[in-house]
């Protein structure tokens, strides 16, 4: 279950497709009507399912999301809750209550220098620098367990996308997701220069793993039918349910009217939401500008290639550390 518990955001990422003026967010007894809907209804403590917090920036509404995660913890059917944040919400206080929810995962956005993160992850006025207000916490993030740290690579930056991982990993993060930016026009250099900068940061992976060092990179384990978008239970702000977060992206935002398949009140069937989930790639399809829809799937098919270039090397480090483990 994804849930958008609020559109709003304290940034104005160049490559965002999300944030919104003038939208509800959910309030604490929404997100625990949600999560008790997701748990009776679609997970089973056989099969237990994750809900995912999103935004906008979810900590804008920090008691919804504490609310959220109160519920999420109390049941069994539940087995994991992603929190995605641009990190400005989080403080010493914040890192340590999550720390202490062992179902929580928390992702932070970095995009690696100084320089790039701030050209991307540009502020609204009088609001803290991201970057330099993340890396003040670096000692408790450190400390927190299950930190993963999002890199988002634009057209813009893709040139220097293995410096910003160097970056990035030497401020101590171990923990990885890479994004590409979805749905922007990508010129033909900009794709060369991302497959290069994959190339680069495989190395530098590759590397890690051979000098025995733990290193994750979430998009081994993770898949979707649509790029970057989810199928799910999805919430979104104004209490609607949709079998995708398609909607959020404001290029396609119309798309929103067609894949409403139910509200809080009156929640879908469990076929209405899979039967929604499968026309979703098409309704992309058809909505999308071709040359945007063209170079989404050619990013999406450079970080693919990242992907499968990593998994040999993932497959002997984990053989390696099993063999040392049992030996
Ligand atoms: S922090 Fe996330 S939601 Fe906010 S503007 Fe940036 S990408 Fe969009």
């Amino acid at each position: 279950m994804i849930l958008t518990v609020t559109r709003a955001c304290n940034l104005r990422c160049a490559y965002c497709p999300t944030a919104k003026d003038g939208w509800p967010s959910l309030s604490q007894d929404d997100v625990r009507a949600a999560v008790r809907l997701f748990a009776d209804r679609y997970a089973t403590v056989a099969r237990p399912g994750d809900v995912k917090l999103f935004g906008g920036e979810p900590l804008l509404v920090a008691d919804v999301v504490r609310a959220a995660i109160d519920a999420a913890m109390a049941r069994p059917e539940i087995r994991r809750v992603y929190l995605s944040t641009n990190g400005l919400g989080l403080n010493r206080d914040w890192l340590a209550w999550l720390g202490s929810q062992p179902k929580v995962i928390l992702t932070v956005s970095m995009d690696g220098h100084p320089k790039d993160h701030r050209g991307l992850r540009r502020a609204l006025p009088g609001v803290d620098d991201a970057y330099d207000h993340v890396c003040a916490l670096l000692p408790d993030l450190a400390r927190a367990p299950r930190v993963v740290v999002s890199q988002t690579i634009a057209p813009s930056t893709a040139r220097r996308a293995g410096a910003n991982f160097g970056h990035l990993l030497g401020l101590g993060f171990r923990r990885f997701n890479f994004l590409p930016g979805y749905f922007l026009p990508w010129r033909t250099d900009q794709l060369d220069a991302l497959r290069a900068g994959f190339s680069d940061i495989a190395d530098q992976i590759r590397a890690e793993w051979a000098a025995g060092r733990r290193l994750y990179v979430r998009n081994l384990f993770t898949w979707a039918p649509t790029p970057f978008f989810n199928t799910g239970l999805v919430v979104d702000a104004d209490r609607s349910i949709h079998p995708s977060n398609v909607g959020l992206s404001g290029q396609i935002d119309a798309l929103l009217g067609k894949t409403q398949v139910g509200t809080l009140d009156q929640p879908p069937t469990k076929k209405a939401l899979r039967d929604g989930a499968v026309a979703v790639r098409d309704r992309l399809e058809d909505a999308l500008d071709p040359v945007l829809l063209r170079s989404t799937m050619a990013a999406d098919a450079a970080l693919t290639e990242l992907v499968t270039a990593l998994y040999p090397a993932w497959l002997a480090s984990k053989h390696a550390r099993q063999a040392a483990a049992s030996s």
